[in-house]
């Protein structure tokens, strides 16, 4: 498999700005790096939180940026409205599948339930094979370590095999994390054709 081309990375973040000054600096910094890598941002749409940091930076810095949001939120008033493109879709599940489809990889800033949902479902879909595209966390001030004890436990009580964790990347720093999808190569098996492999 050959090294992917990163045109467009999707970024799942708070809708909320966090506790610290940090986490809007790290999205900011995130929207910046992308716009000057000539990289697309692909995100839920949302103007709030640090969502719409990483938005409104990589606007600021030229770059190109996508917003794929449904139709209910988007009449709440909470989309942004200075993006490249806005896609407004049907559903919360078409969303996601659209900005699976526009994206070559992944990337999660801090959040909460709405982006632990999106990162833990495609990396479920990495898993099974269904895409096999790059997914990374940015580790701002440890805010995923958490998330990473939890998935070494279930390793070690047998519920995630090892390289299906590996299959997230975390990385403190956005640059080595886009140098690591740039060079990634997927596991070659999936979930449910290496049963006898293990
Ligand atoms: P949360 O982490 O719960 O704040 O949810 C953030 C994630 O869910 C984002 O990556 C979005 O794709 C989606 N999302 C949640 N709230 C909004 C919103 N107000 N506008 C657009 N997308 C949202």
């Amino acid at each position: 498999m050959g090294t992917p081309t990163l045109e467009r990375i999707c970024v799942f973040a708070g809708s909320n700005p966090g506790s610290r000054p940090h986490y809007v600096q790290a999205a900011r910094a995130v929207g910046r790096r992308l716009a000057q890598q000539g990289i697309g941002m692909v995100y839920g749409g949302g103007a709030v939180g640090l969502m719409g940091a990483a938005a409104d930076a990589a606007l600021e810095a030229g770059g190109e940026v996508v917003g794929v949001i449904p139709g209910a939120l988007f009449r709440r008033e909470i989309a942004h409205q200075g993006v490249t493109e806005l896609r407004v879709v049907q559903s919360m599940h078409e969303r996601k599948a659209t900005m699976a489809e526009l994206a070559d990889g992944f990337v999660a800033l801090p959040g909460g339930l709405g982006t632990y949902e999106e990162l833990l479902e495609i990396l479920t879909w990495a898993q099974l094979g269904v895409h096999d595209k790059p997914v990374g966390a940015l580790d701002v001030a440890g805010y995923f370590d958490p998330l990473v004890d939890l998935f070494r436990h279930s390793v070690d009580q047998g519920f995630i095999r090892p390289q299906h964790a590996d299959l997230l990347m975390v990385d403190a720093s956005i640059e080595a994390l886009l140098d690591r999808f740039a060079a990634y190569e997927p596991p070659r098996v999936a979930k449910w054709l290496d049963l006898e492999g293990t």
